[in-house]
């Protein structure tokens, strides 16, 4: 844990700097806008420990896998997510020699991002060897509303002497990924030009023909003045750029301008890249860095009138969700159905590949609740574009029918490689048809289910139908060889969570049959007869509907993890020596194989997925068991259990939780943000806010609410998209408000109470109602 950023509302600030947490701080001051992202790398020169990284949205890399000991059924390849040319470069020379905070004194610094107005921003005094002073100011982003623009001012002044500066603004392609299997670059150079003023430079993946172009040009200023100097151009392999020398004397401000257009042949074809960047560029650099500037501060307005969420008398709580907030909000924009949340975003390499089953459990709930049910319905799109690879991969591992999603992708194609998550930890498949329902159940939008929602459920129910076995003696239906949320257990037999989730799916897939069936006959006849759906199949399903196994302890009346798990050593987190956690950089594979921690909610998650299924007692003794063996160590568990704790009036235990999510990469609680942020347990964050403070879910189409309000908030409010309505829920220890921002009447439970919001009304419910 490491505290060195100052709590301030709507910034993260960094007011002096210490190049140990440089790093760190490029993974926190990351921009993005869906369709690119950048680290919070400096512009000049930085020969200290930097992890440089540019990515653009979907241009991934095929990296050979690396193993100890190939397995049949490995993927050939770990999709890597791919740092890409460097289009914020801008060198500063002084007679010379070249300005690098590594190797001078740095006697003022700041670094903030804006994250009200999505700007990263950086102000830095620093002090060469002979003396010389000189200031940098820098605002960057990457445009919400262009999305191919990312836009720089750089402003240079010399302190204390009069010298000709000279400055390079360059792109520079010859970069690499520090996770890269084989030491390889990744990139080729396909094209590059470069004149006074401008240039651009293309490149393509040595795999996979991904073309990336970038433009660049700029303007400078002295003073306010506009200058028109020539300057020469620099060409070298993968690199162009202009050297332009200033004549500066003592306290002459110098601005450059820098304006850059990133295309790839995703969205655009391939000899038409640098035409495409060029005029996007122009009309960038026409509109001018004001006007861009104004797009953005009105387009993360927009952004935050759909999402924020309040929090009143705890400055460090409402920085930290802000921040997850933004994150989110910068990492998926939810316009491009071939696009996904990694589970860093674009803060670093870690984990690679794109997708992961974090975005179905834990980022659906954040979209489906803070933007128009398109962007939601676009993540499962993803996924149903994936159907026929996921049908690939199930035949691969041995199975003649049914899908079996991969626990890593990029495009559909499993890339994880290691046997115990890529063959067992199989429940992925379950949030994925959870998250069809969570999306219907949420938005109402039943046409889903006839339109896509079938064939995915049905699929992945084939898949459960022959993964479970039949175990005579016990006349039951069990699976074998799973590894559950738990990675801490691997090839267990009967993971309770995993076996819970397959049987909901065959239920609820043979209740969208009955749905269609009713509702739309002619399409429920196509599907069955796409589908080669046949009695059997469903009569099949019904049976281990009706025998599943599923390991149970009746004396403490809790869901057993997996067969077992009670002849383990059971001791509590709180026993263990401090020096212990985290067991994952203490102790053994072998020791945390054999030991009763949990490295996040197994039965739990269950528990949340189905809440609406199971009553508080049984909750609570679950919860009580489970949650004093769990270590926490997946950022995705504090907040589950931070929601279920709230809702079991555990109060302290679900803001230590809420804490520990909430602040996970600006505390750097888990040692490893210099990484990369946790982008998607960020989701969970807000659920933890949402689901668990608020109490929000939705039951038989309407939105209820629990809210109750931690010790130390004078209150809290968040806003929530439901059906057409835009809600602001404001919780305080007296009142719970309800305020209705649309022409939109909106149905509401508060507690046991229904109560209707019309269009721009409210309704204001007395806390010790609430509480009664
Ligand atoms: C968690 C997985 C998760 C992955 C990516 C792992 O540490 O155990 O559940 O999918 O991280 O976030």
């Amino acid at each position: 844990m490491k505290q060195y950023l100052k709590v301030d509302e709507w910034s993260i600030i960094e007011e002096s700097f210490d190049p140990i947490n440089h790093e760190i701080s490029e993974s926190i001051f990351s921009i993005g806008n869906g369709f690119m992202g950048q680290r919070a790398n400096f512009e000049e020169q930085y020969s200290g420990p930097s992890l440089q990284g540019s990515y653009m949205a979907g241009v991934y890399y095929p990296d050979k896998t690396r193993v100890g000991w190939w397995k049949n059924g490995y993927p050939e390849y770990f999709a890597k997510v791919l740092n890409s040319t460097n289009w914020i470069g801008i060198d500063v020379y002084v007679n010379g020699t070249a300005l690098d905070l590594a190797k001078c004194t740095v006697t003022e610094f700041r670094r903030e991002l804006n994250m009200k107005e999505g700007l990263l921003i950086r102000s830095a005094v620093a002090e060469l060897e002979d003396g010389k002073q000189i200031r940098i100011e820098s605002t960057r982003f990457v445009s919400v509303a262009r999305h191919e623009i990312g836009a720089i001012r750089y402003a240079v002044t010399p302190l204390n002497f009069s010298a000709p500066i000279r400055l390079t603004v360059y792109l520079d392609g010859d970069v690499k990924n520090k996770d890269s299997n084989y030491e390889e670059k990744f990139w080729n150079e396909v094209s590059k030009e470069v004149s006074a003023g401008s240039a651009n430079l293309t490149l393509k993946t040595k795999k996979l023909d991904f073309h990336v172009t970038s433009v660049m040009t700029y303007d400078l200023f002295k003073n306010g003045e506009k200058l028109d100097l020539t300057p020469s151009t620099v060409e070298k392999e993968k690199y162009v750029g202009n050297d332009v020398t200033i004549q500066a004397e003592q306290n002459d401000e110098i601005v450059l301008y820098k304006y850059v257009a990133n295309v790839t042949s995703r969205n655009h074809g391939l000899g038409q890249l640098v035409e495409a960047g060029s005029k996007v560029l122009e009309e960038a650099r026409t509109a001018g860095f004001d006007v861009l500037l104004a797009e953005q501060v009105a387009g993360w307005a927009d952004k935050w009138k759909e999402s924020d969420i309040i929090i009143e008398g705890d400055e460090s709580a409402q920085q930290a969700i802000r921040f997850n907030i933004f994150q989110l909000n910068q990492t998926y924009s939810g316009e491009d159905d071939r696009l996904n949340i990694g589970p860093k975003g674009f803060t670093g390499e870690k984990y690679g590949g794109s997708t992961y089953w974090d975005t179905e459990a834990y980022c659906v709930p954040f979209y489906l609740s803070t933007a128009d049910s398109s962007i939601a319905r676009n993540l499962l799109i993803y996924r149903y574009k994936h159907l026929e690879k996921a049908k690939e991969n199930a035949r691969k591992l041995g199975f003649t029918k049914g899908a079996l999603y991969p626990m890593v992708t990029m495009n559909g194609e499993e890339c994880h490689n290691e046997w115990e998550i890529t063959f067992e930890e199989i429940h992925r498949n379950g949030a994925i048809a959870y998250a069809i329902y969570n999306y219907v159940n949420y938005t109402g939008d039943k046409s889903y289910l006839g339109q896509y929602g079938l064939e995915v459920l049905t699929e992945i129910s084939r898949f459960w139908e022959q993964r479970v076995n039949y175990a005579p003696r016990k006349d039951k239906y069990v699976m074998l060889g799973v590894t559950g949320p738990n990675e801490y257990e691997n090839n267990v037999n009967n993971n309770w969570y995993t076996n819970r989730i397959a049987v909901w799916t065959l239920e609820y897939t043979l209740e969208t049959l009955e749905y269609l069936k009713e509702n739309e006959p002619s399409r429920y006849n196509e599907l069955v007869e796409t589908l080669k759906l046949q009695p059997e199949e469903t009569d099949k399903w019904k049976d281990i509907i009706a025998k599943m196994y599923y390991p149970t302890d009746e004396e403490l009346g809790i869901f057993l993890q997996q067969d077992g798990f009670l002849d383990k050593e059971i001791i509590q987190v709180k026993d263990l020596k401090p020096e212990n956690l985290p067991i994952n950089q203490n102790w053994s594979w072998d020791r945390i194989l054999r030991s009763c921690f949990i490295k996040q909610g197994d039965v739990i998650q269950g528990l949340y997925f189905l809440g609406h299924k199971y009553d508080l007692e049984t909750k609570k003794r679950n919860f009580d068991f489970y949650e004093p063996l769990t270590v926490h160590e997946s950022s995705l568990s504090p907040c589950l259990h931070s929601i279920l704790a709230c809702e079991l009036g555990y109060q302290e235990k679900a803001y230590e939780m809420y804490l520990r999510t909430a602040r996970l990469d600006l505390d750097n609680y888990n040692n490893d943000t210099e990484d990369g942020c946790h982008t998607t347990s960020m989701a969970g964050t807000w659920m933890s806010v949402v689901h668990g403070f608020g109490g929000l879910r939705v039951q038989d189409d309407e939105l209820v609410l629990k809210p109750f309000i931690p010790g130390h908030w004078k209150s809290f409010s968040f806003k929530v998209m439901f059906r057409g309505s835009r809600l602001k829920v404001s919780v305080s220890d007296k009142d719970i408000t309800v305020s209705n921002e649309t022409e939109t009447p909106a149905a509401i439970r508060i507690y046991d109470r229904d109560y209707t919001v019309s269009p721009l009304g409210m309704i204001q419910v007395e806390s010790a109602v609430v509480n009664a």
